[in-house]
């Protein structure tokens, strides 16, 4: 089996999938979501669960760069208020 590394937008560590929060924007409606379910196709970015990585990704709108869209003030709510 692949092993499913990803890299966190934050810190710039490449971790383990599931060790990490997936942030999407959906190809359907450009809707941004996270942890989508594997039904869900679109651009994506990963975090670590961990406040510092969280806050670095809004910092310069990194998160935002790397999704190309806004991120909803809601999405980032739940992201920072975790
Ligand atoms: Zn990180």
């Amino acid at each position: 089996m692949i092993e499913k590394k990803r890299k966190c937008v934050g810190c710039g560590q490449i971790k383990n999938r599931e060790e990490m929060i997936k942030i999407t924007r959906k190809n359907t409606d450009g809707a941004v979501v996270l942890n989508p379910d594997s039904k869900t196709f679109g651009r994506s970015a990963y975090l670590c669960y961990n406040h510092d990585c969280i806050k670095k990704a809004f910092v310069k709108n990194r998160l935002s760069k790397v999704l190309k869209t806004q991120i909803p003030e809601e999405v980032k709510g739940q992201l920072i208020g975790r």
